[in-house]
Order: structure tokens, then sequence, then C-alpha cells
């Protein structure tokens, strides 16, 4: 954090989650007082003094408009130091590369695809292994741990069948195991569930979602609990130069100050939606923490404030399924979530395509299955448009 900066967040008075989105510490230039962090396009800077070297020397290394994102999304997930990367991907990547050749970590089993690929196709090859658990199973992860573990990944509600990991248990075990600990918070967002204050190390985002929440950026963000872990990802982010660029770093703070007024939103519409999928003869079953009879809600309850705006359901087969996103006239028919829009996926040929269908379906991932994340429509339009395309 830069001095003014700090001296920035330091001048306000202690507030809640809606006012510090608004109020960050960066919100205001100090030159010239504008009323949005200037975006600063440049690669390199002058050193007026010799001998006195500026606070930012090269963008790779350090940037003013990526800094006021990194410290922003370290004061919303109340962490020790933020840093902002090229995609989500980037961010997770770059965090894996804190471990080295012969060390061993435990990932939650429906850990998003691009992860899973990663784990399995490039650190696998540089010796880093990697053991997926069922992680609603606390049995199963401690049967994982062997010599050479030295993290857990976790990521809760898992994608797309929604299944609640208890977050505080893992950390707590990990930590007496002196294991890092490191977990997707896409789904949720800091408005919703801030895993530092449970105990994990290290939070990372896809902002390319709820963050950013407007399908129109590209980012990850990641936040660490401490200065030490803090040091050694500043020196991977560097190293590997999976820096967010400063276009991207403004725009990416543009989309996170409606953050609480477009999850509160998406949320409320999400629950009407999944109630009513629940009693459509249609929907053979619905996936969403916020239902009465969802899987460990109430760990889910203790550990965030909000159920968020992705609900899953299943349509029977995979010809229904297709039916549906042939017939829908509002939501975008992609691949990704989180944005003003409505979008519905059809995870068996979209994100999970590259599972083997039999762990697919073990998994609860059926041809029939659809997840929708929903936007800003009107809910009762949304409800209409699907069920018009359920019934067709
Ligand atoms: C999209 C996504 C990612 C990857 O992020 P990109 O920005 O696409 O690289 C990681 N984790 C989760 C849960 C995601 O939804």
């Amino acid at each position: 954090m830069s001095e003014q900066q700090s001296k920035n967040n330091n001048n306000k008075p202690e507030t809640k989650f809606a006012t510090k989105l608004i109020h960050f510490g960066s919100e205001i230039d100090e030159h010239t007082g504008a009323s949005s962090v200037p975006i600063y396009q440049a690669s390199t800077f002058h050193h007026h003094d010799i001998f006195n070297p500026p606070v930012h020397d090269y963008s790779r290394s350090g940037n003013p408009t990526r800094q006021a994102l990194e410290d922003y999304i370290a004061l919303l997930e109340g962490g020790a130091r933020g840093f902002a990367f090229a995609s989500g991907m980037a961010a997770i990547s770059t965090a894996f590369l804190l471990f080295s050749t012969g060390d061993h970590v435990i990932v939650t089993e429906d850990v998003y695809g691009g992860t899973y690929r990663l784990l399995t196709t490039v650190l696998n090859r540089l010796g880093i292994e990697s053991t997926f658990v069922d992680m609603t199973d606390f049995d199963a992860v401690k049967a994982a741990l062997r010599s050479n573990t030295k993290a857990v990944f976790m990521e809760t509600p898992s994608n797309p069948t929604l299944k609640i990991t208890d977050i505080g248990e893992i950390a707590a075990w990990a930590k007496s195991h002196e294991l890092i600990t490191l977990l997707d918070n896409t789904f949720m967002t800091p408005y919703h569930q801030r895993p530092i204050e449970l105990g994990v190390d290290i939070v990372l985002h896809s902002a390319t979602k709820f963050l950013g929440g407007h399908s129109d950026v590209l980012a990850g963000l990641a936040v660490v609990a401490n200065d030490s872990l803090g040091r050694r990802l500043k020196q991977l982010q560097n190293g590997l130069g999976t820096v967010l660029a400063p276009q991207e770093s403004w725009l990416l703070m543009r989309g996170m100050k409606t953050l609480q007024a477009r999850m509160e939103q998406s949320e409320r519409s999400t629950r009407k939606l999944a109630e009513w999928l629940s009693g459509h003869p249609a929907v053979t079953r619905v996936y969403y923490p916020g239902l009465a009879d969802h899987p460990r809600r109430e760990v889910h309850e203790k550990q965030s404030k909000g159920y968020g705006a992705v609900v899953s359901f299943d349509v029977g087969d995979g010809d229904r399924a297709k039916a549906v996103l042939s017939r829908v006239k509002l939501p975008l028919v992609a691949v990704s979530l989180g944005a003003v829009e409505s979008i519905l996926s059809y995870p068996a040929m979209m994100s999970h395509a590259a599972m083997p269908q039999e762990v697919r379906h073990e998994r609860g991932i059926t041809d029939g299955l659809l997840r929708y994340s929903v936007g800003l429509e009107d809910i009762d339009d949304l409800i209409a448009d699907l069920d018009q395309a359920l019934n067709g």
C-alpha cells in the first residue's frame, strides 16, 4: 500500500461493507480531486532523483492504478495484501507456484475445471502432486494428508452442484498441520463470504464474474492473510509477469463499486427462481444453498451472509436440456456467470465437457443439468421466459 493510500484509509472511520465499496481509499485522486482513480497507462516511471527512486518504477512490478485495485480487494476481504492478475486462472496458477517439486496439495474434487486442468496437465509435470477429495467429508480430507502435503484448496459452494465445505473446520485442521489454505471465493464474493476471517490464508477470485459484474473484463484477484505470504506472492507476480493491465484494473474497480447492490438484487431473484423451479413438474432436482433441503445448508449459513446468485437444476435428460437452451429468450446461453445479464450454462457440454462421463454423472453433473446465473432483469420476466422454455 502506498503512503498516500494508507493515509487515505486511516482517515476513514470504521465502516460497513457497502460504504467500503464506495470509500475504499483511492476513490478520489489526491492530486486533482478527480472522482475516479486515474488510469496510469504507462509502462515505466521517470526517476526525478536518481538517489531517491519513485514508488513505482516499472508497471509489471507496480502500477498506481493496479495498486488501487489491489488495496481495494484487500480491504474488502479483510486481508493483509491484494494482487491483481490477467485472469482468474493467472491468479490461481501464480498462487500454486508457491509450491515446489515434491510437494503435495489436497484439492476439492469439484474444483473449477480450469484449476483441475492446471493441476493435472501442468503442475503434475513440475512434480507438484494433487489428491482430489470430497470436501463435504472431513474424514476424506484428513485421510488425504501425506508427509509432503503443503496445502489445501477449497471452493464453496462448489460448481455446479453447490456442495458446501466447512471452511473453518478445514482451515483449523490445516493450520494444525502447517498447511497453507487457499479458497476460490468467486461464487460468493467478499460481500457474502470472507474466508480470511475464518482462518484461510489465500483467497482467490475470478474477478471476471461477480466482482467485474458486466461480462466485459477478464481479471483475477488474490488476497493473502499475512505479510510473509504477501512478500512471496509479490515475488511470484512480478517474476511471472501475470499482472492485470491498468485499463482493466480501472474497469474492474468501476464494476466493483456496485457489488453489493447487484448481489442483493440478484440473490433476491435467485431465491424466488429456486423456489419456483422446486415446484415445476419438468424439473427433477434443484441445487441452491437457500433451499430448505439443500445438503449442509446450516454449514453454509454459519460461514456466509447469503446464498449467492447461481442455481442449478436438472430437467431429466440431455434432449430436454438442449430444448430449454434453444427456447430461452432472455438469458445469454454461455459459459461464465455473475453478470448484470442472466447467463444460462450447460455444464455437460460447456464447463465440464472434458470430464469423463461416468465421473461427471457420479458428481450429479448429468446431461439434464443446467446452471442459471441470475442477473438484474425483472425476475417475473425471467420466470415467464424459463416457464415457456420448460413447457415448450
Ligand atoms: C471462471 C472461474 C475461474 C477462472 O477464472 P478466469 O477469469 O476465467 O480465468 C476460476 N474459478 C471459478 C470458480 C470460476 O468460475
